[in-house]
């Protein structure tokens, strides 16, 4: 009989509770005609109306009693009606789950009593939650349709900005591009104060086997060689040189002086850099420090000429560009053996994007490899070096050219330019020739004296301001046709 304490008293007048034999199905209630709805189940009690709100003797009050109680559980379900089935609680259709809500059993059991159709109060809150999210829904649409307008204006004003700034860039830019020619006239100016051609020169460590040196440092401009010759009271002798460096200074210290150098390679002037000694001297050492340590090492500071001038030439050009100018690169390498010419890039593939050197009348055209980086400059070195083979005595009879072509373009003043840095490991300057040279040496040691002779004499024609220039006296000076009249680094190691 506990079990009865709670149950709903079903007795409401004008209400008697339908009995059906059924309660399990697996089917939704609403899915069939009401009077084959399941059977209700017992309704667990859980909230109690008082007899005095609800009498069944007394129909007039309990009518207002409802009528205020509905309302107030209106209001509290207010944009809130969940409607689901629990079969446990109730059982008829009808009354459907109002399971969420405090006093739901009441307003059932009430409901019965006084003919409300709770349909119809399902229908009028469904309704109401309807309108009421019809409305929430416009107002959002409302909301979203105005930020949208201001968020298109806005853009519409940034649009209109961007384009005013490019304006005044483009204006600014060319304000600004007579100033920056002068700049690069001053620098040149100041760089070739003393002449187009400096002269540097560089020893290298002495091996075991080679005894004790024989040159002083006096100051970073002189070298003092001490002859060992006997006969004169003075056997050392002063060299002067734009600049000396002694065997402790490393490859840092010298591309320092050759930065300038670079900057006005960019500056649009063709710059030639020369190493130049005899075989064993340390050349190929101040362009690339070992042909075991290619350039494309590049992480190494012992890095030399090849790799630190790409890398200086590519980040002056990066902090050079702007929007509307930049500066394009790209490589030539080729040997010059016995005067003939070795394209070294001919079968590199990738591009055959040509270039002419020398001048109109007198022109050879070599490959050409794009390069948009120090990374692809040293994979352009490495395929030409591993073209060029492993002949290192033939090395020493060749002179090995690497040309890079700087094109610069500028659209608002319309500016093309173009220049080139080259780089020049030059054969052995020994020219030695002995009885035990075969034949074939002696013709190889003759090729290079008389490039590097044609070489001298060209440059003495330049520094001695000589109006007809010997350029076309060997393969070397003809190639270089229209770079030496204008900046020229000689580099004796
Ligand atoms: P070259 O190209 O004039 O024939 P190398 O550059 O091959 O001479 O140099 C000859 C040797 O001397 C190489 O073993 C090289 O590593 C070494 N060498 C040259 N210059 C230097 C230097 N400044 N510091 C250390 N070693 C050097």
């Amino acid at each position: 009989m506990a079990e009865n304490k709670n149950r709903w008293n079903w007795e409401v007048s004008g209400f008697e509770p339908r009995k059906t034999s059924s309660s399990s199905s697996s089917t939704s209630p609403f899915d069939r005609p009401e009077d084959q709805r399941p059977a209700v189940a017992p309704l667990v009690r859980r909230y109690s109306i008082s007899a005095t709100s609800v009498s069944p003797h007394s129909p007039e009050i309990s009518r207002q009693a409802l009528a205020t109680k509905v309302q107030r559980l209106k209001d509290k379900l207010k944009f809130r009606t969940v409607v689901h089935w629990h079969q446990s609680l109730l059982g008829d259709p009808i009354l459907l789950g109002l399971s969420r809500y405090q006093g739901r059993s009441r307003v059932a059991n009430l409901s019965w009593g006084h003919s409300l159709s709770f349909s119809t109060l399902l229908f009028s809150l469904a309704k109401e939650d309807y309108l009421g999210l019809r409305q929430e829904a416009s107002d959002l649409q409302e909301y979203s349709n105005a930020k949208l307008d201001r968020v298109t204006r806005y853009l519409g004003v940034l649009a209109e900005k961007t384009h005013k700034l490019d304006q005044v860039a483009i204006e600014t830019e060319a304000r600004i591009s007579p100033l920056i020619n002068e700049k690069k006239r001053l620098f040149n100016d100041l760089l070739t104060s003393k002449g187009n051609i400096k002269v540097f020169c560089r020893t290298r460590p002495l091996f075991e086997d080679e005894g004790h040196s024989v040159v002083e440092f006096p100051d970073d401009c002189t070298i003092r060689v001490n002859t060992r010759d006997d006969s004169i009271s003075n056997p050392k002798k002063d060299f002067e040189f734009d600049r000396v460096y002694g065997p402790h200074v490393g490859q840092a210290e010298l591309f320092s002086d050759v930065q300038p150098l670079v900057q006005s390679g960019l500056d649009g002037f063709n710059v030639s850099i020369f190493a130049y000694g005899q075989t064993h001297s340390g050349k190929t050492h101040t362009m690339v420090p070992s042909l075991s340590l290619p350039p494309w090492e590049g992480s190494s500071h012992d890095r030399g000429l090849y790799a630190r001038c790409f890398e200086e030439l590519f980040d002056l050009s990066n902090s050079d560009s702007t929007s509307t100018s930049q500066f394009k690169f790209s490589v030539t390498v080729f040997e010059l053996y016995n005067e003939q010419i070795r394209d070294l890039l001919s079968e590199s593939g990738s591009s055959l994007s040509m270039v002419r050197l020398g001048t109109a009348e007198s022109f050879i055209e070599l490959v050409q490899e794009k390069v948009d980086n120090p990374l692809e400059f040293s994979k352009v070195l490495k395929s030409a070096f591993q073209s060029r083979g492993n002949d290192v005595l033939k090395f020493n009879v060749s002179h090995l050219i690497i040309m890079i072509h700087i094109y610069y373009n500028n659209l608002i003043t319309g500016e093309n330019t173009y220049s080139k840095l080259s780089l020049v490991d030059l054969a052995g300057s020994e020219g030695l020739i002995t009885e035990d040279d075969s034949g074939e040496r002696v013709t190889d040691l003759l090729h290079v004296m008389k490039s590097l002779s044609a070489l001298g004499d060209v440059l003495s024609s330049l520094t001695s301001r000589k109006d007809i220039v010997p350029y076309e006296n060997s393969m070397l000076t003809k190639v270089f046709a229209d770079s030496l009249g204008t900046k020229f680094f000689f580099l004796c190691a």
